[in-house]
């Protein structure tokens, strides 16, 4: 292999598959290129993991390994978050998100760029036919994190990247976790006896690595599906948008409002949502055959803005482009030694905000378990689990989706009734309202196919607060952090000496940590202990009465029961595919 520098490396132009048509555009930031040791040295590198994509999915991966100290490399085409030249995509980030970002230590940082918001009001012509208030449904109020917030996506990629600075900084040069490595295009790939081999370009010239796991999040346009011969179900509709991101000097009311016909919009659909900066995200339902140089336009969209808003209507465009959108999903998530995640593993439209939600919550499930493989601490088997339970995630999110695509373009005579049906029951009768379908926002999905969660476990626990003994605040993901890669088996009420030694044997045996949850007014029995005062935990874990709790690293609920031998032993096994 030739280490001579050689500048064949075409940089990512702007666009990437994006039309940036008109407006001021976003300032992103821009990340040096570092030789690496391969091309310095003329030697092929030889890694554990390699993270293919620094987007959404990739940089969670890497933050979440780097978080547990676990080494990878992580190698990304571009010198920069988001999309050149493009908008943000993502605008809308759910509780399990920014749980999972508060554990990754930027939710902060989200919090205060972000908006935060839960009402969302659905209109057909000028009557409301649809509205919701998260902060009023008592499952999203248990978490200390808000149901959602809206915040451009490419600011949450460029705090991840910050973050892992952060914890790399936390080790000596040579131990830093985290290698990131920018304007590193994988341009080849092949696997033989469970090691991969992956070619790279980069402006210095070509190298090659090889990776026992490979990570593949570079998104819609992977070229690992070719390389790893990959089946899917694949569809594209004929539904296009027009995005008009804008800045108003009067700001309509922070809530999603979405029309499903819009009279200012020749009675297609349109989605409103502020996000951070002030930035207003206007998405305009087109038709079909609809020009995507034409809709773009400056004039065009002033026009549109001023139907919508009237004549008074004062705003800088910030962004504005088309775009149109498929559906998508693999068969497997794992070929050998390469893993899909994110846009590789299913591709949604955006109806939901469920595209790069489950990529994080990818990128969540199969972080502590590449941490617990490395480390010894459970067999290669389960990683088999990662499939087994964000395949189903990606599945269902994929159906969810497509029923919303298809109430907001009817493809068939059947569903265009519906849809007329559904919207003059809705204008009449609170019933109506339930089938109208503008978008199921996205949430965490439950595990009802693994092997590795219990029957009517698999649910993600919320961040819930509670009391460490002595009694100040903590939550959840404290617990979880507190535990490092063990699991965590909360007890819930008084325990029989018995009880009480199987559980130390346990936790001297296996990765697991034991934590007695009380109630108020019971007794410390285990050193270990916090207390519950609202039975938040109680209620997050399901449990009640004299109960176990098996909480796993991604904070999901392996297990619960009430039997301290064999229920929990074999639970505890399966949570780890030990059995
Ligand atoms: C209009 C619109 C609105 C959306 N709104 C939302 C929303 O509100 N909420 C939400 O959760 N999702 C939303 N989505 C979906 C979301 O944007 C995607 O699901 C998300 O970007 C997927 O992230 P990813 O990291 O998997 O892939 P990407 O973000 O596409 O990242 C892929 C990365 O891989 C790199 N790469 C590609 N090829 C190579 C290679 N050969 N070598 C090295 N690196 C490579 C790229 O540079 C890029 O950094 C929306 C999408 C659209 C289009």
């Amino acid at each position: 292999m030739s280490t001579q520098p050689r500048s064949t490396f075409a940089e990512v132009a702007y666009t990437n598959g994006y039309e940036f048509t008109e407006g001021s555009g976003y300032t992103l930031p821009e990340y040096p290129f570092v030789i690496p040791p391969e091309l310095a040295q003329g030697t092929i590198g030889r890694h554990e993991i390699v993270i293919v994509g620094g987007g959404i999915t990739g940089l969670t991966l890497a933050c979440g390994l780097a978080a547990r100290g676990v080494r990878a490399v992580l190698l990304d085409e571009d010198n920069t978050v988001g999309v050149k030249g493009a908008s943000s995509r993502g605008i809308c980030y759910t509780q399990k998100s920014l749980e999972i970002f508060q554990r990754l230590g930027i939710y902060e940082r989200i919090a205060a760029k972000g908006i935060e918001w839960s009402v969302g009001r659905t209109f057909a012509g000028h009557d409301e036919v649809f509205s919701f208030d998260l902060k009023a449904q008592g499952n999203f109020n248990l978490s200390q994190q808000p149901a959602f917030i809206n915040i451009q996506q490419f600011y949450i990629e460029g705090y991840l990247v910050e973050r892992i600075a952060e914890l790399n900084a936390q080790h000596s040069a040579h131990q830093a976790p985290l290698e990131m490595r920018w304007q590193s295009r994988v341009t080849g790939f092949e696997q033989r006896d469970g090691v991969a081999r992956l070619q790279v370009s980069t402006p210095q010239g070509e190298y090659a690595l090889d990776a026992t796991y490979v990570i593949d999040a570079t998104g819609t346009h992977t070229p690992f599906h070719a390389w790893c011969g990959v089946t899917m179900d694949s569809k594209r509709g004929d539904d296009r948008w027009c995005i008009a991101d804008v800045r108003f000097r009067n700001t309509p009311p922070t809530e999603r409002h979405t029309w499903i016909e819009a009279p200012f919009n020749e009675d297609r659909a349109v989605w409103q949502h502020l996000m951070g900066d002030e930035v207003w995200r206007i998405d305009y339902q087109m038709a079909p055959n609809a020009d995507p140089e034409f809709v773009s336009r400056e004039d065009q969209v002033r026009e549109r803005l001023r139907r919508q808003f009237g004549d008074e209507v004062d705003c800088d465009i910030v962004w504005v482009g088309p775009y149109a959108y498929r559906s998508q999903c693999l068969h497997q998530l794992r070929r050998g030694s390469v893993f899909f995640m994110g846009d590789t593993a299913k591709v949604v439209s955006p109806f939901g905000a469920r595209g790069g939600n489950t990529g994080i919550s990818d990128a969540d499930n199969l972080a502590w378990k590449l941490a617990a493989v490395l480390r010894g601490r459970a067999p290669d088997q389960l990683l088999g689990s990662y499939e087994h339970e964000r395949l189903q995630a990606a599945q269902d999110n994929v159906l969810v989706t497509n029923r919303t695509a298809r109430f907001l373009r009817p493809a068939t005579p059947q569903e265009r009734l519906f849809r007329r049906a559904a919207i003059s029951l809705a204008k009449r009768h609170a019933f109506g309202r339930l089938m109208i379908n503008t978008g199921r926002m996205a949430v965490a999905n439950t595990y009802t196919r693994s092997p590795a969660c219990a029957p009517g476990a698999g649910t993600s626990v919320q961040n819930v607060v509670f009391q460490w003994a002595d009694g100040s605040r903590g939550c959840l993901n404290d617990l979880l952090t507190w535990a490092g890669e063990d699991l965590v088996l909360l007890v819930f009420g008084p325990q029989s000496a018995t009880a009480l030694g199987r559980i130390r044997q346990l936790t001297a045996q296996t990765p697991l940590k034991a934590v007695q949850v009380l109630s108020p007014g019971e007794r410390a029995q285990c050193l270990e202990h916090l207390r519950d005062p609202e039975g938040r935990l109680r209620v997050a874990c399901q449990a009640a009465g004299q109960a176990w709790a098996l909480v796993r690293p991604d904070s999901y609920l392996a297990a619960t029961g009430a039997d301290w031998a064999s229920t929990l032993v074999h639970r505890l096994s399966r949570a780890l595919a030990l059995a």
